[in-house]
């Protein structure tokens, strides 16, 4: 038999577009996508070919496949990449699995809202244009109350364009001062000293790593300086010998001097979470209540809600940073108003357990117990060559949130007779609904804080399945 025969078993391109099954495969999901994937599929028999791996009887076996074969790389090719995945890490708000996971109300809210046309930024009493900013602000004026003084919102994309932005606009041209112990990098780059800069501010440092005193800042004033900045230590600790003044006096040294203070919050945090014994993390409210002037938050971590950026404060600097161009840039869309919106409702109704963030830093230790047992149980019956020990442990909240804190929780620790730990945990991110877990010491830890009960059966399914 000569060596191209296999070849000449191989359909033309339109040939194998007549075939019935890709036809309607062009009907149903599009001309261009289907020729791509029947013309991958054939390049592959022939590659496969020409590397001598199928003689005739194989090639022959292969193109009644074919067919099937166009199908799959289709359907690949065509599948979504972000994927819903569980969270198993117990990490409550994991920066690389989306941070916070929305409320039902507000993704009911989102699809209401984007399905059809909005009052985004339409006035529906005087039948003119509107703000967008008008939806959320009412709602952090509440939240946020302060008795003394009125407090207004924006809203962009992140806490990251928060801090450039009021930068930007409060301090453009001048100096701000900032203790060396607070100028801190966020996981992705986000770092202090380089936003600064990228603000067109220069940053004038004060003080040292451990000690900054109200006196280093006092003497760095000059008629050059144009804002005070704090930054929150949202994901490190100094502990020892420390000193950091406090905000009131912050404040006190602004106002004598007419220049405004403005505090990185990290975290917008209006649950007070002393509630579940987690200390340190400042509340929004607190820092404006001591006075000062603009505070700066995410959306997506102890908030609870989107991702999104929050400047809050004195009303007359919130509008000189509203009236900045770069605004435009960095604002959000009627999506993030939507899920804002639902997101601080919950919180003006006290219905914290409606916000997934918040509801799994709630979850009590028995209610943990025993829904880790049931799993435990259930898999000692049907899967006997996996030893399964319910373990205490302790969740994070991540997302640069808290970083001394951690909340009790339980954990499963999984060992399989037939594989070890990590190709165990490589396995659960590939089951059909990917589970993220960890290894510790030869296990498999599975931390039910961060998973939701109805995740609990395929967690139970994907085990049986994976260990076998
Ligand atoms: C997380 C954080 C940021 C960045 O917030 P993003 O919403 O992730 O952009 C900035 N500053 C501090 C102190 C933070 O903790």
């Amino acid at each position: 038999m000569s060596q191209s025969a296999p070849f000449r078993l191989l359909p033309s391109l339109d040939e194998l577009l007549r075939h019935p099954v890709i036809e309607a495969l062009v009907q149903r999901e599009g001309r261009s996508a289907t020729i791509a994937a029947a013309r991958a599929s054939l390049e592959q028999l022939r590659t496969d070919i020409t590397a001598g791996k199928l003689d005739e009887a194989q090639t022959k076996s292969r193109l009644d496949e074919l067919p099937r074969k166009v199908e799959q790389r289709l359907r690949q090719s065509l599948a979504y990449s972000l994927r819903p995945v569980i969270n198993a890490t117990g990490v409550i708000l994991h920066t690389n699995l989306g941070r916070a996971p929305l409320s039902r109300a507000a993704l009911e809210h989102i699809a209401e809202v984007s399905q059809g046309y909005s009052n985004l930024e339409f006035n529906l009493d005087t039948g003119e244009r509107g703000q967008r900013d008008v939806h959320l602000d009412r709602l952090f004026a509440k939240l946020l109350n302060t008795a003394e003084r009125e407090v207004s919102t924006i809203v962009v994309n992140n806490n990251a364009a928060a801090v450039l932005l009021a930068l930007n606009s409060l301090a453009e041209g001048g100096e701000v001062l900032a203790s060396r112990g607070e100028l801190v990098e966020i996981g992705g780059s986000f770092r202090i000293p380089d936003v600064m800069a990228k603000s067109g501010a220069v940053l004038h440092e004060v003080g040292t790593t451990n000690r900054t005193r109200i006196a280093d800042y006092e003497s760095a004033v000059s008629e050059r300086t144009k804002l005070l900045l704090r930054v929150h230590r949202s994901n490190f600790q100094i502990v020892g010998f420390t000193e950091q003044p406090s905000l009131e006096e912050l404040v006190a040294l602004g106002r004598k001097h007419n220049i405004p203070v403005m505090e990185d919050l990290g975290s917008g945090e209006i649950f007070d979470l002393r509630n579940v014994g987690v200390r340190g993390e400042p509340m929004i409210a607190d820092s404006l209540r001591a006075g000062v002037d603009v505070v700066t938050y995410s959306g997506d971590k102890l908030l609870g809600g989107p991702q999104a950026g929050m400047i809050s404060g004195d009303r007359e600097l919130v509008a000189k940073v509203r009236a900045n161009p770069m605004f435009r840039a960095l604002r959000v869309d009627k999506m993030f108003y939507a899920a804002l919106e639902a997101t601080l409702l919950a919180y003006l109704r006290e219905d914290y357990d409606s916000i997934p963030a918040l509801r799994m830093m709630r979850l009590s230790e028995d209610v943990l117990e025993r829904r880790a047992k049931q799993i435990a149980d259930r898999l000692l019956v049907s899967c006997p060559s996996l030893r399964i020990e319910v373990v205490e442990s302790r969740s994070v909240l991540g997302g640069g949130a808290a970083p001394g804190s951690t909340l009790p929780t339980r954990v499963l620790a999984v060992k399989s007779a037939s594989h070890n730990a990590d190709e165990l945990c490589a396995r659960l991110r590939q089951w059909e609904t990917p589970i993220i877990a960890r290894v510790e010491a030869g296990r498999v830890l599975l931390d039910l804080c961060t998973v939701e009960p109805q995740q609990e059966e395929a967690i139970v399914v994907a085990l049986e399945s994976v260990s076998q």
